[in-house]
């Protein structure tokens, strides 16, 4: 039977409960121990897929296609556990199911409630992972902040599993902050506050994960403990780490916090093996040389819009012995200046990301246009690769004003267009192109050669394709189509002729690639920045 650990998070919001709930997952699998994370989000919507990337950051595709919070994309790169569907709860997903029970009349007569009712149906979705064959830990992050409001019921279920399942096979785990005043002097007050938040609900945390600029002294993890009744060695220090998030597991491995939980969760256990990761990550601090990679998005401003993306680019970095400096560009500003005054001047190759609706779409154009006359190394990742395609067909086969669609519906050249399935549908929820497919690739083809394989299967988000119109003439005029669906049917990635390496993909290779299994065509695309640096 599984045991199962709840991390909750106090005082503010953005403290990485993601990250720490990863590196907690990252920890037991070092100790031989089988785990499973999900993802609670309290928000009303069913999943992630209709939301704004500045509204909730980036949306994270699973295998099977759901459309998840962006956490779940560092549970796949902290742990080897397998994520789907299930692994993402969202108060909507929860209300709609008891709501379409209430209708079919399945609660014969009585009175639908928030407790038993919600509860019950938040707890057996947990169970439904935790139950799955072989695991021993299910890790569960509720998102949010502990009073908030929607988490309530959430918290309740969470309190509900020590009444369910007893002492020793529950175990709460409380992410808070320490901030400092001016002095530099780090206060303990908002995490007394915060832990009192949660006893009102009748959860005593059992560990306490204290984010800080700086290390704690024993003496405040001390304090700490005298107030929360948290054993002191259980209050763990959770610093501001130097170079990069991947070192978060190490330093909670220094203060033994796979020990503390195996020990309060009584699991039995080999010695911890962090090896592989401990060399990734110094692999990465070391590294001497950087690379400047430009990234010509419109969803700029929020760190976390294209978050699998600039990970998986760090892993590239890691792949070649380098690190990598993101350089943001903005791609209204493309637009707007010649190309070679603008930031695409100074850096070693471009990424151009995924995105949707018009705003920006021209001077990702122009970025795309810049990169292949100058033989800058460049990444399109679907809306990406359209945009290649969009320029091809512009500069190449003189299709003046060649678009896609989705960006002008009466366009003389519409090479990126609606699949026929697509063109009727009318609501906006889970409806793309999602999950994982086969994509065959063309011997002899760049993709192919940084495969090394000629079937690979990657993740999709999408609505719109490459048109079977307009693929003769693209082709004749030199783009290569260099991977197509199983079927032959839809063009997977395209590449420039005559350029070290102009690459678009209309899948989404970032959300496979990991730390310590960089994904190759990140691996490859680095590859070659770098020698265009030298
Ligand atoms: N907006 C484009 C489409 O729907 C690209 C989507 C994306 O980049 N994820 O096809």
């Amino acid at each position: 039977m599984s045991k199962y650990i709840f991390v909750t998070g106090g005082v503010c919001s953005g403290l990485g409960k993601g990250v720490a709930s990863a590196s907690i997952g990252n920890l037991l699998e070092s100790r031989g121990i089988s785990i499973r994370l999900l993802k609670i989000d309290p928000y009303i919507n069913v999943d992630a897929g209709t939301m704004n990337p500045y509204q909730h950051g980036e949306v994270f595709v699973t295998d099977d296609g759901a459309e998840t919070d962006l956490d779940l994309g560092n549970y796949e790169r902290f742990t080897s556990a397998p994520l789907s569907r299930e692994n993402s709860i969202t108060t909507g997903q929860v209300y709609q199911e008891v709501i379409r029970r209430e209708r079919e009349g399945r609660f014969l007569g009585r009175t639908v409630q928030v407790i038993p009712h919600i509860t019950d149906e938040i707890k057996k979705r947990i169970f439904n992972i935790g139950e799955q064959e072989g695991v021993e830990v299910t890790i569960v992050e509720v998102g949010g902040t502990v009073g908030d409001i929607e988490s309530i019921p959430f918290l309740e279920a969470a309190r509900q599993f020590i009444h369910d399942l007893g002492q020793g096979a529950v175990l709460f785990i409380h992410l808070t902050m320490v901030p400092s005043v001016a002095d530099g002097e780090l206060k303990t007050k908002p995490t007394q506050h915060s832990v009192r938040s949660l006893r009102e609900i009748g959860i005593q945390p059992d560990i306490l994960l204290c984010r800080a600029g700086m290390p704690l002294n024993s003496s405040l993890k001390r304090k700490i403990s005298l107030y929360t009744n948290v054993e002191e060695e259980a209050v763990i220090s959770a610093y501001d780490v130097p170079v990069t998030i991947y070192e978060i597991p190490l330093i909670f491995a220094e203060q033994k916090l796979d020990t503390i939980i195996i020990n309060k969760l009584k699991l039995k256990s080999p010695p911890r093996d962090l090896s592989a990761w401990s060399r990734m990550v110094e692999t990465y601090c070391n590294a001497e040389r950087t690379v400047k990679i430009g990234i010509v998005g419109k969803y700029l401003e929020l760190l976390d819009s294209y978050k699998s993306t600039y990970e998986a680019l760090y892993h590239g970095g890691i792949a070649n012995k380098v690190k990598i400096e993101l350089v943001k560009i903005d791609s209204d500003q493309v637009a707007a200046i010649p190309a070679e005054n603008s930031d695409l001047a100074g850096v070693a190759g471009i990424l151009i990301p995924g995105g949707f609706g018009h705003r920006g779409i021209e001077g990702m154009i122009a970025a795309a246009n810049y990169a292949r006359t100058q033989g800058l190394p460049c990444f399109g990742i679907c809306l990406g690769m359209q945009v290649m395609v969009i320029e091809y067909a512009r500069n190449v086969l003189a299709l003046s004003g060649a678009n896609s669609t989705e960006f002008n519906q009466e366009t003389e050249y519409p090479v990126i267009s609606l699949l026929e399935e697509q063109v009727d549908i009318k609501t906006f929820g889970a409806t793309m192109r999602l999950g994982r497919s086969e994509s065959r690739l063309q011997e002899g083809t760049l993709i192919n050669s940084a495969y090394g394989r000629e079937i690979i299967y990657e993740r999709h988000r999408h609505r719109y394709e490459v048109s079977s119109i307009f693929r003769e003439a693209l082709k004749q005029a030199g783009l290569i189509l260099s991977g197509f669906t199983a079927d032959s049917l839809l063009v997977e990635s395209i590449e420039w002729p005559e350029h070290p390496w102009g690459l678009g993909v209309q899948f989404h290779p970032e959300f496979k690639s990991k730390p310590v299994d960089p994904h190759p065509l990140f691996s490859s695309f680095i590859a070659v920045c770098i020698n265009r640096n030298e």
